[in-house]
Formats: structure tokens, C-alpha cells, sequence
């Protein structure tokens, strides 16, 4: 299927590996142009350089998207379009895990900043002028623990349903869903990235039990019997970014091999 986005600009933030390179990918496959931000240089460098091979214009941007700095970096970078993108993909790594009670305001202030503050500072910044264009997408990575908690992991479970209400109401505003702009929320269960490595690496602390070991038994414990891959990840962004999905938004959008298990 053409997904109909050749030659529009997609900023995908936290995309130097793991599911932000795996949207990027599957965007850049599809002839978009991609404005790629992560902090660490060298590696972010190394992922421009592989999606160019699609043929497509690719900027790096070394930055921490959870700044003010960081977000000025990506709006004045040279080349780029300014704040003119037609695809915003939010992502910033995920808090770390641990026990609430060890968590200060600091920490949670952290938290927020970075897995919902962010991504609406993002969406702040680019949905007026999607909707003067009559076209935009904006898909937020979040997590499958916004609808199934994970006990460790409650800064992310806190931070990521703050978005989750915001996105439910701005998502439906007339303004922006009847000028052909949608928001949404791609939310995955366990992908093989380093993000899960480091999850799991908690798990393991916890229990005693060694990371493959944790690993293995988590895998168990999905339907499909195996953990997501990146790539199939950002297909699913792809398409929700797609002319085809403009009927779609405000939806929060389940990838995890069926380990949620309810019916909605
Ligand atoms: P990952 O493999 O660790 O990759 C994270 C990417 O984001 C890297 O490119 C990282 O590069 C970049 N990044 C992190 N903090 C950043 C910041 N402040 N500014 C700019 N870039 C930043 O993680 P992932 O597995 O792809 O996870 C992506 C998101 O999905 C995370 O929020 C994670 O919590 C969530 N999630 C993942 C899973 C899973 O199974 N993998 C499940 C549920 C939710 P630098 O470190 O160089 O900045």
C-alpha cells in the first residue's frame, strides 16, 4: 500500500535506536524526509547515516528533547523546515524503574517532563500550522502500562496517562480534527530494545533471578510468544501517519503481541 506521505517532514524524537529508529525506518521507507533527534551524537550519526541509504533527506539533531534548548536545536536546525513538520513521532527514554517510595518530587518532575510535558510542548508547537496545511499526524510512543500498569514502573505509568487525558481531549478538538490533523497514541508492550534489557535488568535485581532467565519468562508470558520487533513497531506508526488513517484520532493504539488481556 502507498501510504500517500512521500516527500512530507517527520521529526521523530528519541530515534538513534530502539522504537524512534524503527518509526523512522518505516517513515523514511515510505519516502519522507526525517529530522531525527537523540543525545548521544555518535550513534544518532550512525542511524542518519542507514536511512539514507532510502534515498531520502535526513538531519541529526544531537539534543535532549526534553529541553527548552534541545527543542530550539530542532526548530532552527539548517535544512530542517522550521516548524513546519507534517509527522511529529514524540519519544523520550522511559524513567527507571523502582519502588515509589524512593522516588522524590525531583524524580517525578523528571518524569513528567519528559513522558508528557514534552510531548505536549511538541504538539503545541506544530499542530497549528498541520491544520493551516490541512494535513498532519502526530503519534505519541507511550506504553502498553498506560492501559496495564506495571507495578515498577509507576513514574511511567503516572507521566504517560497525564498525556494519555490531555492527548483524549486535544486529539477531538474541531479545530484540529476537522483540518485533516490527528493525534495519537502508539502504545507498545515488550519490544526487543535496550529500553527492555534495562527494564528487565530491574526485574532481575528484584527477584534474585538472572536477566535471560527474567527475559525468558517474560516472553512467556505474551501470546506471541516472542517480543515485538522495532521495525514492525514503526510500520504501525507509519500507518497511523498514513493519508489512510486521517479517520483516525484520539485512539490509543495497543502493539504488544496480545499480553494485554482484556477485551477493551
Ligand atoms: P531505547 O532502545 O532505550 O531507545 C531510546 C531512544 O531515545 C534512544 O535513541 C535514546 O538516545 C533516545 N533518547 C532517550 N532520552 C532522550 C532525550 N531526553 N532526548 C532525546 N532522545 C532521547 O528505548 P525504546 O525501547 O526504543 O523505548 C522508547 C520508548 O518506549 C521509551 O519511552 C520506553 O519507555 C517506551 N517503551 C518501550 C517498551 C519496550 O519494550 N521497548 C515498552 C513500553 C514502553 P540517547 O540516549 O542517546 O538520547
Amino acid at each position: 500500500m502507498d501510504l500517500g506521505i512521500k516527500g512530507k517532514w517527520a521529526l521523530v524524537c528519541g530515534a538513534s535506536k530502539g522504537l524512534g529508529l524503527g518509526c523512522a525506518r518505516s517513515l523514511a521507507r515510505e519516502g519522507v524526509n526525517v529530522v531525527i533527534v537523540a543525545r548521544g551524537a555518535e550513534v544518532l550519526q550512525a542511524a542518519a547515516e542507514s536511512l539514507r541509504a532510502s534515498g531520502v533527506q535526513v538531519i541529526a539533531v544531537a539534543a535532549d528533547i526534553t529541553t527548552v534548548a534541545g527543542r530550539e536545536a530542532v526548530w532552527s536546525v539548517a535544512g530542517g523546515p522550521g516548524k513546519n513538520y507534517d509527522i511529529v513521532v514524540t519519544n523520550a527514554g522511559g524513567p527507571p524503574p523502582g519502588d515509589f517510595r524512593d522516588w522524590d518530587r525531583e524524580a517525578w518532575i523528571k518524569a513528567v517532563d519528559g513522558n508528557m510535558l514534552t510531548p505536549i510542548e511538541l504538539i503545541k508547537a506544530t499542530v497549528d500550522g498541520m491544520a493551516e496545511r490541512g494535513f498532519g499526524r502526530i503519534v505519541n510512543i507511550t506504553s502498553s502500562a498506560v492501559k496495564a500498569p506495571i507495578d515498577i514502573l509507576g513514574l511511567s505509568n503516572g507521566a504517560r496517562s497525564g498525556l494519555t487525558g490531555f492527548v483524549a481531549g486535544a486529539a477531538r478538538t474541531t479545530k484540529l480534527a476537522s483540518r485533516n490533523v490527528t493525534i495519537n497514541n502508539l502504545l507498545p508492550g515488550a519490544y526487543d530494545t535496550d529500553r527492555l534489557k534495562t527494564t528487565m535488568k530491574g526485574a532481575a535485581e528484584k527477584s534474585g533471578q538472572s536477566i535471560d532467565a527474567v527475559l525468558e519468562s517474560r516472553k512467556k508470558t505474551i501470546p506471541a510468544m516472542r517480543f515485538g520487533q522495532p521495525d514492525e513497531f514503526g510500520d504501525t506508526c507509519a500507518f497511523l501517519c498514513s493519508q489512510q488513517a486521517g479517520y483516525i484520532t484520539g485512539q490509543n493504539v495497543l502493539t504488544d503481541g496480545g499480553a494485554y488481556p482484556g477485551t477493551y
